[in-house]
């Protein structure tokens, strides 16, 4: 047996926030389980949080952001994708309004990136078009 460690964290699947243990073993996740000092879950955890965790380590994983190009993605730098998105978002703007674009925000991130989110369409953007998958 390599090296193992617990790591105490909050599930991100859900806006319940369950506390989790997470048992590593050589830095991979072996096991979850739900913490027991958590006030939200007192140690309970749904099927999500306790076992959908193998895409972690899943080989097809994207690792690197993509490009199309010519009809195919390709892999690309970070500063690349997103002034490519920069480039198309200040042209469909510029094109045909703030309006013409909008943005999903995500149920399973956190309240500073959902804050963050709005202030970027609001501000940045100049729209109000902006909603949540989890009404979906
Ligand atoms: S364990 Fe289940 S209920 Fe708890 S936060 Fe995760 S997905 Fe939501």
């Amino acid at each position: 047996m390599g090296e193992t460690k617990q790591v105490h964290t909050i599930c991100g699947y859900c806006g319940t926030g369950c506390g989790l243990i997470l048992e590593i073993e050589d830095n991979k996740i072996k096991k979850i389980r739900g913490d027991k000092d958590a006030p939200v879950n007192k140690g309970q955890t749904c099927v999500k949080g306790a076992f959908a965790f193998n895409y972690v380590h899943a080989e097809e994983r994207l690792r690197s952001p993509l490009i199309r190009k010519a009809d195919k993605l390709v892999e690309t730098t970070w500063d690349e994708a997103l002034q490519y998105v920069a480039n198309k978002l200040g042209k469909i703007k510029a094109e045909f309004g703030p309006n013409a674009i909008s943005m999903f925000a995500c149920a399973r991130t956190t309240n500073e990136s959902n804050f963050i989110t709005q202030k970027f369409m609001r501000t940045a953007i100049g729209s109000n078009n902006i909603d949540g998958c989890n009404r979906t």
